[in-house]
């Protein structure tokens, strides 16, 4: 496989995924969370996917397509590290979504990112909210789930919060 099929395998499963989330997330409360705006496409897809919730973008270093920055109030600008703690300062509740896609190409800080994730996220999450994560996020209250159809398990991961 060229890495051309690769990348599109890649964006496809993401999209898919993605397209799974009004399902999973029905019937509970609460805003989206993207974790990491990068170009903002995943951000422009759940919000053409989720029209009516809010979604609130954590990204340190802004600089995406201005027709895919969200407005001030929804931008939460500055490392995840330090932001996401205090979240709920500014969100209207508990999140029923969380994206997250800030792996970066170096596998020791994805790591420990991901740990510190998964200890801080069910903080914030409504009960049966969802995670969709580029990395696996090991913690009691989050419970596997099978990716929808024929997904590559081990490429993303799925998540319940207890
Ligand atoms: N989902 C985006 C898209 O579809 O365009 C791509 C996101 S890109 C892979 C990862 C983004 O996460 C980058 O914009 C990077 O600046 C941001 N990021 C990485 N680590 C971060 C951190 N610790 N705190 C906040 N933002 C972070």
């Amino acid at each position: 496989m060229s890495r051309l099929d690769s990348f599109i395998r890649r964006m496809q499963a993401q999209r898919d995924l993605l397209d799974a989330t009004p399902a999973l997330i029905e019937g509970v409360e609460g805003p989206i969370l993207e974790l990491g705006l990068g170009n903002g496409r995943t951000y422009d897809h759940l919000r053409w996917r989720h029209p009516e919730r809010e979604i609130f973008v954590f990204e340190r270093q802004p600089a995406a397509h201005p027709s895919c920055v969200p407005d001030a109030d929804h931008l939460i600008v500055g490392d995840i590290r330090d932001t996401l703690p205090r979240a709920l300062e500014r969100l209207p509740g508990p999140a029923a979504l969380v994206h997250n896609d800030i792996g970066t190409g170096d596998p020791a800080i994805n790591v420990e990112i991901a740990a510190w994730l998964a200890d801080v996220l069910p903080r914030i999450m409504q009960h049966r909210a969802v995670i969709v994560s580029d990395q696996p996020l090991e913690h009691a209250l989050l419970e596997r789930l099978p990716l929808p159809g024929t997904l590559p398990a081990e490429r993303y991961f799925l998540y319940r919060r207890l």
